[in-house]
């Protein structure tokens, strides 16, 4: 029986093929989920067209196909949400807790704020509207925040100041594509997602997406960033990093790797198991409490 009190989700981009790292976040996602009877939940990210990789999504889906996943419901595809998008934005600009931006990328590097980070702050030219002679960019939300803090089940204790750390951030971009930040946050409310299993590299954007949850009255989830996986040379495997894709003939052998990132421990002779015993053993003896509790660490 479900538990729609647990709705967990895998949200892949689809901007090239699956590789152990992205299997990582599937598996621990999907076996949270089954560990709380909940739903799991596949959504397609594809709503940064141009980064979207023709023909990705299908070979995504039928990776964790072949890798034995089994997701609730139809994919949502993000590309046919973008209404849902322009209403939350909408909503925001009706409040005034967004509003249009004029600056170019030049101006905006050329200004003085520096964040925690290193990269630019918006300085906030057009907070309190277009300067003469300007016409709308991007369209930003203004951050007026104290501190938020949260707590993740992995990495333990957050907090970040929105306004100090990233400034007044970009709702729908000059190009005309919603923000990744806008478009997960509509998303997740709207799918009902209660519990959020991902990488540590989006633990950056968790304090963005928990500022706009509370702009839009959304609820807040549960959150576990997992330990992201790197090279021998410390580098995040990404498509960037030229992670190799995972090669369908072997998903054992994939299933047992990401198992051992994960801390789970699963025993030498599973190596010669169906995928079916696999699951089995791996829906049996999940335990989140396993997982390293570091954002990043070498993959074997
Ligand atoms: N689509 C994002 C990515 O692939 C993940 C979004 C999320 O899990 O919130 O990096």
């Amino acid at each position: 029986m479900h538990n729609h009190a647990y709705i967990g989700r895998f949200a892949p981009s689809p901007t090239g093929p699956l590789h152990i790292g992205s299997l990582i976040a599937a598996l621990a996602s999907c076996l949270e989920a089954r560990a709380h009877h909940g739903q799991w939940l596949v959504r397609m990210e594809d709503v940064d067209a141009p980064r979207t990789i023709p023909g990705a999504a299908d070979t995504i889906l039928h990776q964790l196909d072949a890798c034995g996943f089994e997701w609730d419901g139809p994919v949502l595809w993000q590309s046919l949400r973008l209404e849902a998008y322009r209403d939350a934005l909408d909503t925001l600009l009706a409040q005034k807790l967004a509003y249009p931006c004029g600056c170019t990328r030049r101006e905006i590097a050329d200004s003085a704020l520096i964040a925690p980070d290193g990269a630019h702050r918006y300085p906030g030219t057009c907070r309190d509207g277009l300067p003469a002679g300007r016409s709308a960019r991007a369209w930003r939300v203004r951050t007026d925040t104290g501190t938020l803090r949260w707590h993740d089940a992995i990495q333990g204790p957050q907090q970040e100041d929105v306004c100090a750390a990233v400034g007044d951030f970009v709702l729908l971009r000059a190009d005309g594509q919603f923000a990744y930040q806008l478009a997960v946050v509509v998303d997740d409310a709207w799918q009902g997602v209660t519990h959020i299993v991902r990488g540590a590299d989006l633990l950056d954007s968790t304090g963005r997406q928990i500022y706009l949850q509370g702009l839009l009255g959304a609820p807040l989830p549960a959150y576990a960033h997992l330990p992201v996986a790197s090279n021998a040379a410390g580098e995040k495997l990404s498509k960037q990093t030229l992670a190799t894709p995972l090669d369908a003939r072997n998903p054992v052998g994939d299933l047992l790797r990401a198992l051992r990132f994960l801390g789970q421990n699963p025993p030498t002779d599973l190596c010669g198991a169906s995928l079916a015993e696999v699951w089995y053993w791996a829906r049996e003896h999940w335990s989140l409490a396993s997982v390293p509790r570091v954002r990043q660490q070498t993959i074997a």
